[in-house]
């Protein structure tokens, strides 16, 4: 079959209406994918708030269908979970993250990476010992990689996962809580995870410079963030009011398109290189 015109947002489209025969297709395609080694990392910058120094990235997973063209995880990502391939391509995140660390750090460029981590993966027993050792064969120190968890992922799975947790705050790994503010918990939560990072969810940093409420959610999380030692790191910022906001409100540091798009390993090099950091 021939791809029309209209490119990821097509696919987007056909993959919504998405019945139950069309996810058996989407995941056996999503398989093939895997073992064909058609899966990538692309890199979005995270900067200092203050100042706009680089501190570092988050690796997204991007799949680029042979024929479809991209598929955004938001779609494949459900599926890996449901039919039991999120461990074999979790793992692959780690690793390729590692390996890509290694590669730009023999380069001459320490660039600390978050992947993101479902909470499936989080629950294997050996996940801790996996992410571990893919760190020691590339050479890098676990205080380079952070995991990002959804705040709700992370609250369902404080009982199930206190083991793991706790080995995590161990080995020095730590954790940043994704999504934050769209979820129920109370903060009190955040001292059971070994966690460094709070990132405020997109939905309230788009309103941050326009709606009170929103101003007020981000204050908030902001002033008992910091009152519990940990970092705030504004996602989705596009527009230099929603930037002049985040800063006013003593946000750490800012991520979004206002900065950069999410790129390839290559060009955030020449990113780096061309802001003269
Ligand atoms: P997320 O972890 O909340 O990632 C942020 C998403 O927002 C990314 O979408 C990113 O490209 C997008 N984004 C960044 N800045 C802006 C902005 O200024 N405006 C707007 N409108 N969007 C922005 P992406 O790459 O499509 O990923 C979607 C979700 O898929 C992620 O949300 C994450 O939940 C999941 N995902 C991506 N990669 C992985 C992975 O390796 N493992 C797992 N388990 N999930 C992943
Ligand atoms: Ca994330
Ligand atoms: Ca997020
Ligand atoms: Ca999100």
């Amino acid at each position: 079959a021939k791809r029309g015109g209209g490119g990821a947002y097509a696919v987007f489209q056909q993959y919504m209406e998405c019945d139950a025969a069309d996810q058996v297709t989407l995941q056996s395609d999503l398989r093939l994918a895997v073992e064909r080694g058609q899966l990538r990392l692309h890199y979005q910058p995270k900067v200092e708030a203050r100042n706009g120094g680089f501190i570092g990235v988050e690796a997204l997973l991007r799949w680029e269908h042979p024929e479809r063209g991209m598929v955004p995880p938001n779609l494949f990502i459900p599926v890996a979970e449901r039919f039991g391939l999120i461990a074999g391509i979790g793992d692959w995140v780690i690793e390729e993250a590692c390996r890509q660390m290694r590669a730009w750090a023999d380069d001459g460029h320490v660039v600390h990476v978050a992947v993101n981590v479902s909470a499936l993966q989080l629950r294997q027993a050996n996940f801790v010992a996996k992410t571990k050792s893919a760190l020691q064969r590339h050479a890098i120190l676990p205080s380079q990689l952070l995991c990002e968890i959804t705040e709700s992922a992370a609250m369902e799975d404080v009982q199930a996962t206190q083991s793991t947790l706790e080995e995590l705050g161990k080995v020095g790994l730590f954790l940043s809580i994704d999504d934050f503010g769209t979820g129920y918990s109370s903060l009190g939560f955040l001292r059971q995870l070994p966690a460094r990072q709070l990132k405020i969810d997109r939905s309230f940093v788009q309103d941050v410079d326009s709606n009170n409420d929103a101003r007020s959610l981000v204050d908030a999380v902001v002033r008992l963030a910091h009152a519990l030692g940990l970092c705030v790191v504004a996602e989705g910022v596009e527009t230099v009011g929603q930037q002049r906001a985040l800063v006013d409100l003593g946000c750490d540091e800012l991520q979004g398109y206002f900065f950069s798009r999410p790129m390839s390993a290559d060009r955030l090099i020449s990113w780096i290189d061309d802001r003269g950091a």
